[in-house]
């Protein structure tokens, strides 16, 4: 199957890179959030991020203008009739999820894709929601999505071979690695990634380090690009929250239950870089 339009919903910082990736590829993006605030929130991202590649030199103002110009921003879900994939990166809500697999099923023709960016929801509960259960897969890019060059491509039981060959390919075509991983929770990347960031969170909550301490010795110790406190902070505690859960309710082992200091931290709405509060402060972005 040629995938030429490629659906994202959600235009938030994983959806505002999906569409990104997907233009700059070549493919035609149909750009789907609730209200008119959040795409246009989405586009400016985008069209920083393009800015930034023009300033550096790695990119013409002409291919910028044709990069945006192959997206198209809407906020009715019946304009997904066009996709030939759609990839969902809406919130991580179960609830919002299963509305949302819903209604593309009855929108987007039989030929459609319906994949989710999800960081843990199985993706066979995803596809019992639908009527074209072999053609629901999970497509998750990590983030920065224009910066991070892997994508974990999960099967459910009912995925069809030929929906995970269109995948790996679109993968590949927008410039990424595929890795494949089973429907279990979290996958690969997060059973083994969030684990990690919540020890660190028990270290700071148990006063084994402050967090300048925790994140240097995994940045200078462990050789990693940034600490785990500061990663969490990148992701979002409200997802790192929904990952553990997930991981907890579904594999039963105490060994992931969350921190309750993360609990904390989400509950007061401090949500990272997003809320421009979270174990570090941000200053608002002009
Ligand atoms: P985000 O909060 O930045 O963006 C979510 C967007 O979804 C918001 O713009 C919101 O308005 C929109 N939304 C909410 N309900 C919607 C609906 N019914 N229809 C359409 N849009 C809706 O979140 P994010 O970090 O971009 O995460 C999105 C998804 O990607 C989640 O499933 C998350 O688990 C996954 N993910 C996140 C990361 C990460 O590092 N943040 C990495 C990989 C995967």
């Amino acid at each position: 199957m040629q995938v030429t339009t490629f659906g994202v919903i959600g235009a938030g910082q994983m959806g505002g890179g999906i569409a990104q990736v997907a233009a700059a590829s070549g493919l035609n993006v149909i750009l789907h959030d609730i209200a008119d605030e959040f795409v246009a929130k989405g586009m400016k991202v985008i069209t920083a991020n393009l800015q930034r590649s023009v300033d550096k030199g790695k990119l013409s103002t002409d291919e910028m203008e044709a990069i945006l110009g192959r997206i198209r921003t809407v906020t009715d879900l019946a304009a997904m009739k066009d996709a030939d994939i759609v990839v969902e990166a809406a919130s991580e809500k179960e609830d919002i999820k299963f509305n949302i697999f819903t209604q593309l099923d009855s929108i987007c023709p039989p030929h459609t894709i319906l994949a989710s960016n999800t960081s843990s929801i199985p993706i066979g509960r995803i596809a019992a929601r639908t009527s074209r259960p072999d053609k629901v897969i999970g497509m998750h890019f990590m983030n920065p999505v224009p910066v991070m060059k892997l994508v974990e491509v999960i099967r459910a039981l009912p995925t069809s071979d030929e929906t995970y060959q269109v995948t790996v390919d679109l993968a590949v075509k927008m410039g990424k690695v595929p890795a494949q991983a089973s429907d279990y929770p979290g996958f690969i990347a997060n059973r083994i990634l969030l684990p990690m960031i919540n020890e660190a969170i028990f270290c700071l909550y148990q006063g084994v380090g402050d967090r300048e301490s925790i994140d240097k010795v995994m940045e200078y110790g462990m050789n990693h690009p940034m600490g785990p406190l500061a990663l969490a902070d990148l992701i979002g505690l409200d997802t790192c929250l929904a990952i553990l859960t997930t991981l907890h309710q579904g594999l039963g082992d105490p060994k992931y239950r969350p921190c309750p200091l993360l609990r904390q931290y989400v509950e007061a709405g401090w949500l990272g870089r997003k809320s421009g509060r979270g174990f570090y402060t941000y200053a608002p972005k002009a």
